[in-house]
């Protein structure tokens, strides 16, 4: 699917990684195993220290192995995944899921709760309109039409059951906006259960890093400038992590101008067009918090940073005209390269 949205994906957001290991050297007979591949219909750069190649070979391509199960069983795209069948079924039956598949929509919808609806799965058909290859803008009357489709208190899950129904006829869920921070949570499970004790996993806009790196040192990610005609390694912030993930939504990652318009892929699900109040949402927390970032970006700075605070989160957020927010937890944490970001 999508060729030049992975051929993007790969020069924007690898090089994210790369800062992380600027200080990296090997000590104690660790050594750094690094390895990219496509999963998710994304970029995923795995990294890990291991005294052993054929340690963390196996690990590696046991992580990627994870990914890619994960990936057939949530993917919105893949025909025969279990989001395609719940969608398949919409307005007819409760289908039986996995506990992952389960676990994940259970979280979308706790995120769309603490979002007041702006981070909503059932979003689906609002996708499904808009064409960022083709750049394609979906009609207003189509638009307001599928819109009566979209709202996450139709979803119901039934956990004693496993099963997810989606209440109305022509609902779809799409799980873009939360699978990779899921299957990044559970990639670094499998990493540690193969004897690995640090490393860092990046899917897509998910970084997670987990242990200590050999040299003691912290974890630093940097942060991409949001303006679209910087150049890819362009960092306007580098965020020191120890045993935390940081998830980044950016209107830059895919986009298209028409008739001096610029449309990208965070979509209100309140209008059916894209969010304009920010340019990009990065959040750290414990677990991969993706789904949070786009949830706030559709919200906006002001009442993002209110949901932030209730929630006890921190975030880096560059809002419309460029101007920075960095909740307090993380102040100390967050080194600004640059402070005069550009409007859009
Ligand atoms: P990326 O997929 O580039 O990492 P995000 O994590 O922000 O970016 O997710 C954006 C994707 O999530 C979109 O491509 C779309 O599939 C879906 N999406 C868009 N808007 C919303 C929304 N308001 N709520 C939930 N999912 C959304
Ligand atoms: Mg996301």
């Amino acid at each position: 699917m999508k060729k030049c949205i992975i051929k993007k994906a790969i020069v924007v957001r690898v090089l994210v990684l790369l800062l992380s290991l600027i200080n990296s050297c090997s000590l104690n007979n660790q050594k750094i195993y690094k390895e990219t591949r496509l999963a998710l219909y994304t970029v995923v750069t795995v990294t890990v220290y291991s005294d052993s190649k054929q340690k963390a070979g196996t690990a590696i391509d046991n992580a990627f192995k994870e990914l890619d199960r994960l990936g057939k069983l949530l993917n919105f795209y893949a025909e025969d995944s279990e989001a395609s069948l719940i969608n398949k079924y919409a307005g007819i039956a409760p289908v039986k899921v996995s506990k992952d598949t389960l676990d994940v929509i259970d979280k979308a919808l706790y995120i769309s709760k603490s979002t007041d609806g702006a981070f909503d799965i059932t979003i689906g058909p609002i996708v499904k309109l808009w064409d960022f290859d083709k750049h394609v803008v979906p009609d207003e009357k189509t638009i307001k039409e599928n819109l009566k489709l979209v709202d996450y208190r139709n979803v119901v899950i039934d956990k004693a059951n496993s099963t997810v129904f989606l209440k109305k006829k022509g609902m779809q869920i799409d799980l873009g906006g939360i699978e990779k921070g899921y299957a990044a949570d559970r990639a670094v499970e499998i990493l540690k259960k193969n004897g690995i004790t640090a490393g860092i996993i990046a899917v897509g806009g998910e970084v997670k890093p987990f242990g200590t790196k050999p040299d003691g040192d912290v974890w630093r990610v940097g942060i991409k400038n949001p303006d679209r005609k910087t150049n890819e390694d362009d960092v306007f912030a580098i965020v020191r992590l120890k045993d935390k993930a940081i998830s980044t939504s950016g209107g830059y990652e895919k986009f298209f101008v028409k008739e001096g318009k610029w449309y990208h892929h965070i979509l209100n699900p309140v209008t059916g067009y894209p969010a304009y109040e920010c340019q990009s949402v990065s959040i750290i927390e414990n677990d991969a918090p993706d789904g949070f970032p786009t949830g706030i970006f559709v919200l906006g700075p002001q009442k993002g940073m209110e949901v932030l605070k209730r929630l006890g989160m921190d975030a880096v957020i560059v809002d419309k005209n460029g101007k920075i927010f960095v909740t307090e937890g993380i102040r100390d944490k967050v080194e600004l390269i640059e402070k005069n970001l550009k409007p859009y």
